[in-house]
Parts: C-alpha cells; sequence; structure tokens
C-alpha cells in the first residue's frame, strides 16, 4: 500500500486432491498480497502438464471453465510481482517447458543474484530466452542437464543458482519443492487429508483447510510421488538468512513464518518499540493495515489507548497506484480517510511498519493534523531503512530511501512530525530471540548474507522500473551496493 516495499512472489503446490488446480486457486487467493501483478496454474493429468496465466489478480485471471481445463491431480500456481524481469506476460509464473527430461513448470519466490551471468553464459551456449525473468535461466539449466533422472537434473541446475529461491516445481507426475540454503523466502509443507501442500504461507493451508506439518527446511528439496514423500539434502550447509521483513511487513499476520507466528511477532514489535521510544500521547493510531499489530502491541505495552483513527477504503485496488508521484500523493486520500473524533486536540502516536521515501508518511501526518490532533508523533515498528534487497523484495535504490540521505531530524521534518523514532536493530530481533543469527537483516546495516557481483548488484537495480536519470546516477555509483 503507498509507499512500500513491494511484496515478492506467492507460491503454492499440491499432490494427490482430485480438485488440484481448485485447491490452487484458493491458495492463490490467500497469497495474494505477495504479488498482484499476474497468477499462473500448471496442472498435470499424469500425462500432460497444462498451465493457464495472466496479467492480474487471481480472481479475475480464472474462472470456472479455465479450472476446469487443468486437469489432474497435481498441480503449482504463482503470483508475482516483478522484483526481477519487467511486468508482462512472458515473466508471468509458472514457467512450463518441455525438454528432454519431459515437462516441467515452475514457480519461484525470490531473486537470484548470478542470474544474468548465467543467462549471458546460456545464450552464448546457444539458448533463447522467452522472458527477462530470472526464473528461466532455472529451466534453461535443466533442459540442459544430462542427469539420468528428473530429481538429479533439478539438484544440478538449482545448485548453480545463487541467492533467494523458494520454487514449487511440477513435472508430469511429481511435485518437487526446493528451499535455498539460507532459506531467504518461507516455504511451508502441510497435508489436507491424503494431499501434500505446499505453500508460502501458512494462511494459505488455512483457507483450504490444510494442517500445516513443518516448514520445507533450508537447503532441502522435496519430492512428492506416488511414492510418498522423500527429502534430499543435496546442497552444502549455508549460514540462514531468514528474511526478517516477512516478519515487519510481508506475510499475513495470521500466518507461520520460519516456525513463529507473524501475528506475535508484529504484535510484540510494537510492545518493544514502546518501551524504547515512549511519548505522551492520548492516542494510538496504526496506518491501516501495515500498521495494525505493531500498533496494538505498542498500545498495550505504554497503556495509551488504542483506535482506529484512520480508515482505509479496501475497495480500492493497487491498480490505482501509479510510480508517478502526483498520482502517489493523491492516491493517500482515496485510500485513507481521517476519523475527526477520534483525532481531534489529540497528542496522537502513528504507528507503521516502515518509511521508505518519506511521501506517503508526509501525506499520512497532514492528514492527521488537519482532522484536528494536536501533536503527531511517528513511531516506526523497525529500524531505518538503509539499504536495497537483492534477494527478492522490490526496493527502491539507496539514494531514494529517506533514511539512508537523511538524519532523523531531517526525516522528521520532511514527514513534518513532532517526533518519528524507530525500532533499534536489537529490538527487532529481540522478538525472534533465540534465533537473531538466522535472519537476514541487511535492508538495515547493508551487510549482504550472499554476496553478489558489482555487476549483478547494478542489473538489479536497473531491473526495478528506474527513470533514465536514475540509471545514470546509479552508473556513477557503481559499487556502492557491493556485497560487504
Ligand atoms: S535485505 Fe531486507 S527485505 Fe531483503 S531479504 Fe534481507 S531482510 Fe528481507
Amino acid at each position: 500500500m503507498f509507499d512500500k516495499f513491494k511484496d515478492e512472489c506467492g507460491v503454492f503446490g499440491i499432490f494427490g486432491h482430485p480438485e488440484a488446480a481448485n485447491m490452487t486457486y484458493l491458495g492463490l487467493y490467500a497469497l495474494q498480497h505477495r504479488g498482484q501483478e499476474s497468477a499462473g496454474i500448471a496442472a498435470s493429468d499424469g500425462d500432460q502438464v497444462r498451465l493457464a496465466r495472466e496479467m492480474g489478480y487471481v480472481a479475475d485471471v480464472f474462472d470456472g471453465s479455465t479450472l476446469a481445463q487443468l486437469r489432474g491431480q497435481l498441480a503449482v500456481g504463482h503470483v508475482r510481482y516483478s522484483t526481477t524481469g519487467e511486468s508482462k506476460l512472458a515473466n508471468a509464473q509458472p514457467i512450463l517447458i518441455d525438454c528432454a527430461h519431459g515437462q516441467i513448470a515452475i514457480g519461484h519466490n525470490g531473486n537470484l543474484v548470478n542470474a544474468r551471468e548465467l543467462r549471458e553464459e546460456l545464450v552464448r551456449q546457444g539458448s533463447i530466452f522467452q522472458s527477462s525473468s530470472d526464473t528461466e535461466v532455472i529451466a534453461h539449466l535443466y533442459a540442459r542437464s544430462k542427469a539420468g533422472t528428473v530429481e538429479d537434473a533439478i539438484v544440478e541446475s538449482v545448485s548453480q543458482v545463487q541467492g533467494a529461491f523458494s520454487l514449487v516445481i511440477l513435472t508430469q507426475d511429481r511435485l518437487i519443492a526446493v528451499r535455498d540454503p539460507h532459506g531467504f523466502r518461507p516455504l511451508a509443507l502441510g497435508r489436507l487429508d491424503d494431499a501434500y501442500v505446499i505453500a508460502s504461507e501458512t494462511c494459505a493451508m488455512d483457507l483450504i483447510g490444510a494442517t500445516y506439518v513443518r516448514d520445507v527446511e533450508p537447503g532441502e528439496v522435496l519430492v512428492v510421488s506416488g511414492n510418498g514423500l522423500r527429502s534430499l539434502k543435496p546442497f552444502p550447509p549455508a549460514p540462514l538468512a531468514h528474511c526478517i521483513f516477512e516478519h515487519v511487513y510481508f506475510a499475513r499476520p495470521d500466518s507461520y513464518v520460519f516456525g513463529r507466528s507473524v501475528n506475535e511477532v508484529r504484535t510484540e514489535l510494537g510492545r518493544v518499540l514502546a518501551r524504547e521510544q515512549p511519548v505522551a500521547a492520548d492516542v494510538v493510531v496504526p496506518v491501516p493495515d501495515s500498521g495494525v499489530c505493531a500498533a496494538m502491541g505498542y498500545a498495550e505495552a505504554s497503556g495509551v489507548p488504542l483506535r482506529m483513527g484512520l480508515i482505509r477504503n479496501h475497495y480500492v485496488g493497487r491498480t490505482f497506484i501509479q510510480p508517478q508521484q502526483s498520482i502517489r500523493h493523491f492516491g493517500v486520500k482515496v485510500k485513507l480517510n481521517p476519523v475527526r473524533s477520534i483525532l481531534e486536540g489529540k497528542r496522537v502516536v502513528l504507528v507503521d511498519d516502515s518509511i521508505v521515501r518519506g511521501t506517503t508518511s508526509r501525506k499520512i501526518v497532514r492528514m492527521v493534523r488537519a482532522a484536528g490532533a494536536s501533536e503527531v508523533h511517528v513511531r516506526i515498528s523497525c529500524p531505518p531503512t538503509i539499504s536495497p534487497c537483492f534477494y527478492g523484495v522490490d526496493t527502491p535504490r539507496r539514494s531514494e530511501l529517506i533514511a539512508a540521505t537523511h538524519t532523523l531530524d531531517e526525516i522528521r521534518d520532511f514527514i513534518e512530525a513532532d517526533s518519528v523514532q524507530y525500532l533499534s536493530l536489537d529490538g527487532l530481533l529481540s522478538t525472534v530471540d533465540g534465533a537473531r543469527a538466522s535472519y537476514c537483516t541487511s535492508c538495515y546495516t547493508g551487510n549482504y548474507p550472499v554476496p553478489f557481483p558489482r555487476d549483478e548488484a547494478r542489473y538489479l537495480q536497473l531491473a526495478l522500473k528506474l527513470e533514465q536519470s536514475d540509471k545514470d546516477a546509479l552508473a556513477s555509483e557503481e559499487g556502492e551496493f557491493v556485497a560487504k
């Protein structure tokens, strides 16, 4: 919503269900928050894999007749926001190819950091790419593999890519889930009667009545076939790097990711924030929906009452958002309305999960003040975002991140608040205590767990649909994003 990091992608897979495509449709429906640009389902009846994918929301892409054509007891699905590659149908997933190993459909959540190098090498060797998606690199590596079995070919191809990948893969008769050794993106295993279910988040399992069993482990390849479930661990172990921003913002609060309740972690973020950054106030107001859980925690720990002083219009689709500044400002008014009876004459603590560029925060602060608030104190439930993400999240480049270029006082002045304070990194990690070494926090620290070539950093930034002026500026900053 507004000026936010953009969600990455969501994946879903099911094996052994008579209505596999319908279940996948529902699963994707629950994962819609992870990607709104395109949706796709590939299903197999044991002989043939069929694919349907389109630009748009899940509910708009699929109808009864489309789903009826996706026959079979196994299926995979994908919702996409374009982190690498343009927003166009050719980049929609799952990707379906037919090769010497047979048909294979791939859905990918994450971002490969060595995709361009691999792609250039593959093109030199004669591969012809259909899209600009990094996921297609995996498909080409798979097709070229000389391995004797499908599993070995998948392992061989995936072993060559680096970065973040939670994959669902469908062959004619198998469902395969793969999670990168760092475990950047979530991926969970569940059961629905005799069927096996794979999903980015457990909220997708809740909707179809499936039971969460466990996470697909980092570095694990799960093969589901007529012979049951088989777990492979083909990759060398690597330091864990779960994306902490899944807990801060991306995942739905009713999901469990990385083995933890998102709601519990997010509410605790607010409690810790209240203890670290108290302020004399009359009312705690969340920026809906992203700030609600943290605001509840803040109110609970501070004793200041929580009130819904901003009302979100849920019927404005994300399609309303356009990249132009003017439209984004207008979009805030369309999407949020202040409740004067709650705000008038009050000292307000406004709780949100992040400030990206600051322009939206300023609009909201102005809106709250215009509704009569006597003071507006902004509290953010994570540390200042100072570095871009290279692991599957669409972030602006560094110079556009207000916290990377402004002091706290300057941010306060820019967003026109009486005060602004962030949660500390220690405070953030305390909410996942016992596992602090398992998390990626690069966007708050600039220390990247998986190195990437200098050119790749530049390429990834260019892939984020920047203006030419941004590209020129980036060229002069080359090296700024190289792993530390
Ligand atoms: S850089 Fe930030 S958004 Fe990207 S994986 Fe790491 S914690 Fe998540």
